[in-house]
Parts: structure tokens; C-alpha cells; sequence
């Protein structure tokens, strides 16, 4: 009798109806089959609920990118101007540039709450490639081989800053 009457109460994956399931997802307490299922370090999880945590950690806004993307095209700016300064000491070049890409980076970082979007790398190396490039056209009156190897280092390091690990 009381096994019949647990057999009686079946449920279903709330996306799958036709599928019986006994696995409950830890967060939103939907049944979930098999298919639905993922497994965290805490258990077993829906995928609406692990998407939706995705979509959180990477809640960057166009105001973000619009943000990170200006200041990164200054430093990229900088970074022609300082090859400028330092003149001969082209190795200098190569300790110097990651460091002004860092920093904007770290800046835009800081301005935009520490929000990391899932693009944010991209737009901060595309904004530090867009201000050097301009710039180095207006002080440099052209690119050389240095510059773009510069650019790329500086742009390198603006994006080291937005990668997100997981
Ligand atoms: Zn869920
Ligand atoms: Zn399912």
C-alpha cells in the first residue's frame, strides 16, 4: 500500500513533461531530468539556474563597455606619446607598455564598479588599439614596427585585467 502510493506521486522535468524525475535542482527546487540536469560542486543545478548565474557574473552594460572602451583609448593614446619620451630606449618600451595598457585597464576596472563584462577584455584591448593607433598617426605621423608591438603589449595588458576566470 505505501509503496503504491509513493509510485502514484511521479514528477516530471519542468521542461521535459513527458519525463518522470525524482532530481530537484538545489536553487530554484524545479524537477529536472536527467538532460536538465547539471552538476555543480554543490549539487545538482537546472540549466535556466546555472545560465542565470552565468548571466549575472557577466552583467557588464553599455554604459560599462562604453566606459571601459574611453579610458582604454587613452591609455592606448599614451602609449605612442611616452614612446615619444623615451626616445632611443626602445627596451624601455617593453616594460612600459603593458604597464600604461594595466593601468587603464585597472582604472576602467575601478570606474565601472569592478563589473566585469563578458566582452570587456575585447573592448578594452580594441580601445587601447584604437587610441594608440590614432595617436601614434597624429604624434608619430605613421606606425612602425615598434608601435604596433607596443600597442599590442599595451593592449595585452588592458585585457589581462578584464580576464575572467572561472
Ligand atoms: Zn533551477
Ligand atoms: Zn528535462
Amino acid at each position: 500500500m505505501v509503496d503504491a502510493t509513493i509510485q502514484d506521486e511521479m514528477n516530471y522535468c519542468a521542461k521535459h513533461p513527458q519525463r518522470d524525475t525524482e532530481l530537484r535542482c538545489n536553487r530554484c527546487q524545479r524537477y529536472m531530468c536527467v538532460d536538465c540536469a547539471v552538476r555543480t560542486p554543490v549539487g545538482y543545478t537546472c540549466r535556466q539556474c546555472v545560465r542565470g548565474h552565468e548571466d549575472r557574473f557577466f552583467e557588464g552594460t553599455a554604459l560599462d563597455y562604453g566606459l571601459v572602451a574611453a579610458i582604454c583609448a587613452v591609455g592606448g593614446a599614451l602609449t605612442p606619446l611616452v614612446m615619444l619620451l623615451i626616445g632611443g630606449f626602445l627596451i624601455l618600451g617593453f616594460i612600459v607598455s603593458p604597464a600604461i595598457g594595466g593601468t587603464a585597464g585597472q582604472i576602467a576596472l575601478q570606474l565601472t564598479g569592478r563589473r566585469r563584462g563578458r566582452y570587456s577584455g575585447y573592448v578594452a584591448a580594441g580601445g587601447v588599439l584604437a587610441g594608440g593607433l590614432v595617436s601614434a598617426l597624429l604624434l608619430l605621423g605613421g606606425l612602425g614596427l615598434f608601435t604596433l608591438l607596443f600597442l599590442a603589449l599595451a593592449a595585452s595588458g588592458a585585457y589581462a585585467r578584464f580576464k575572467v576566470s572561472i
